[in-house]
């Protein structure tokens, strides 16, 4: 299990425990250290920041500079000795962090959801200059009214049920989107949502191995040999270079070192080879967490 299911998911996977959806962390008082990292004294305040500079700029298309990156701090003070490596990402982990979770989670996230706002996707607007994809999923923005507070946004911003964010969800996991859980200080869950190479987080942590900004997935994936027939079709489904292919032995082979445990490698398989296991039960996967941003 991750750091958040040890401090918030009382043993079981954090964001399936419905407090931490709760209206009550919501609107409570932020502790000194949260307030300290956040520079606001509720969720809520964080929240409405976090829409009008991030959903906003994608939804009115204004230019990429006053869009912020998603995932990065959002209120560090400006210093001149920068923090250690440490420290951000223990900062990023009150703040704002995330977790790359399978499609089975996603589901079972969206049954918690008490509503869920489908909008406009800021990193690709602020990276790729794609104005109208709509990947992010926010969970009960309608519900804290944040749709009154910007009734020029109300109109960009769909409010769907639960079967229908499923299927856009199944169809994203067959397109090669990767799902992912966000908080809004921890372990408050603020959205869900479908992530390529566009995204600013995967860009940072992953492709420049920068500072790490989520956790892999409670899981990872395995190739049965009996089965594969070393077409090499999921290879490149992987955004994390998992997998390798053998020519000698015509197979692809997953490195449990290296898997973040998305799944979406399983819906291009045509031989069902490739399933989906708990993290922990692979020894050598079971405490990777992060990226090893050294190597
Ligand atoms: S995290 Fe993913 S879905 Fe959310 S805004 Fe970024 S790229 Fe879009
Ligand atoms: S898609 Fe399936 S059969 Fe093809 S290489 Fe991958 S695991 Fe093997
Ligand atoms: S090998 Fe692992 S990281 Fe790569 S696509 Fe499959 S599940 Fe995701």
């Amino acid at each position: 299990m991750c750091d958040f299911c040890t401090k918030h998911g009382e043993g079981k996977k954090w964001y399936l425990q419905v407090k931490n959806y709760a209206d009550e962390l919501l609107y409570e008082e932020l502790s000194s250290t949260q307030r300290d990292i956040v520079k606001v004294t509720t969720r809520v305040e964080y929240l409405d920041n976090l829409f009008e500079n991030f959903v906003m700029p994608a939804i009115s298309s204004v230019s990429k500079e006053q869009i912020t990156s998603h995932g990065a701090p959002t209120s560090t003070e400006p210093s001149d000795v920068l923090p250690s490596e440490e420290t951000t990402v223990a900062s990023r982990q009150i703040e704002h962090f995330g977790q790359i979770l399978p499609i089975e989670d996603a589901e079972k996230v969206i049954d918690i959801a008490s509503s869920i706002t489908r909008m406009a996707c800021g990193c690709r607007f602020a990276n790729a200059g794609k104005k109208d994809e709509r990947y992010h999923f926010g969970l009960m923005v309608d519900r804290r009214g944040t749709l009154e507070k910007f009734p020029d946004a109300a109109a960009s911003l769909e409010v769907l049920d639960k079967e229908e964010t499923k299927k856009t969800f199944r169809k994203y996991d067959e397109e090669g989107m990767i799902h992912m859980i966000w908080t809004a200080v921890t372990p408050y869950v603020m959205c869900l949502c479908n992530c390529d190479r566009d995204c600013s987080n995967y860009r940072n942590y992953i492709q420049k191995r920068g500072t790490p900004r989520f956790f892999r997935a409670e899981y990872i994936c395995k190739v049965d040999w009996n089965f594969c027939k070393g077409c090499r079709s999921c290879m490149s489904r992987c955004q994390f270079g998992a997998k390798t292919y053998s020519s000698a032995l015509g197979k692809v082979y997953i490195d449990p070192t290296r898997c973040f445990g998305c799944g979406v490698c399983r819906a291009v398989c045509e031989n069902d080879a490739i399933t989906i296991i708990p993290r922990h039960e692979d020894t050598e996967a079971a405490n990777i967490w992060l990226q090893d941003t050294t190597k």
